[in-house]
């Protein structure tokens, strides 16, 4: 479980403390008049203070807003326990990438954070633990146990995978030590994608691939 509700004097000092460890984010919904990103996938925003990226999900369902408006949505990591600065820096971000459209098209629906009791993932990406617990035959899963190389509910769905692997390799050895040598499972994690592909996604973006 990440860090717990910070509003808590206890947990005030973990959430404190322990940021490297604690996946917090934050989030702005905008209503816009115009259309601010031409494509159905992630805006990586890389000048930005704190955005890391933007997506424009009306472009993939146009309900999403009213007739002739668009819905985007951003995504930041908090770097501090000053939530008021992180929204002023995620404004300013928006600002400066999408200068005065912003001021005249664009109005914020909602700014939300993302930690303590309900944070991004259940751990920062890089810091997963092993499923195995201190208690005998309790296993976990879900994305603070997945498998280098995955994300988010990919690795969640991997960490079941690696679960799985876990329990086949100890029948396999209940079985060895009963009745010899035996054939071994195929794993169930699949290896993650290559990471050439960001690389191949990058070179095929729209505005890139003519
Ligand atoms: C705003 C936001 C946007 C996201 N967008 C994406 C996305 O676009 N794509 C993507 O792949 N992932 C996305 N994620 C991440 C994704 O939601 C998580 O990776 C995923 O939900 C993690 O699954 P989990 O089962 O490990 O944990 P959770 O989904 O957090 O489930 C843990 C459950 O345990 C319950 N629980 C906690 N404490 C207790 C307790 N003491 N007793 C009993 N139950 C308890 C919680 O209520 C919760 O239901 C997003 C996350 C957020 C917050």
């Amino acid at each position: 479980m990440a860090p717990g509700n910070d509003e808590d004097d206890t947990n005030e000092q973990i959430a404190i403390g322990d940021y490297s460890q604690e996946a917090v984010g934050l989030k702005v919904h905008l209503l816009s008049d115009v259309s601010l990103i031409p494509h159905k996938g992630i805006m990586y925003c890389l000048d930005t203070k704190r955005i890391a990226g933007m997506v424009q999900p009306t472009n993939s369902d146009p309900r999403l807003a009213p007739p002739g408006k668009h819905l985007l949505i951003s995504h930041q990591v908090i770097q501090s326990n000053d939530v008021e600065e992180e929204r002023e820096l995620a404004l300013a971000d928006l600002r400066m990438m999408f200068g005065e459209t912003f001021e005249k098209h664009c109005r914020v629906l909602t700014m939300s954070t993302y930690r303590g009791e309900w944070p991004v993932n259940r751990i920062a990406q890089g810091a997963d633990v092993t499923p195995e617990t201190s208690v005998q035959g309790l296993y976990m899963v879900g994305d603070a146990v997945k498998p280098s190389g995955y994300l988010m509910v990919e690795g969640v769905a991997q960490s079941v995978n690696l679960f799985l692997d876990l329990l086949d390799s100890s029948d396999d050895e209940n079985v060895a030590r009963h009745a010899g040598p035996v054939s071994r499972h195929p794993r169930n994690v699949t290896p993650p994608p290559s990471r050439f592909n960001a690389i191949r996604w990058l070179w095929e973006a729209p505005g890139n691939s003519q």
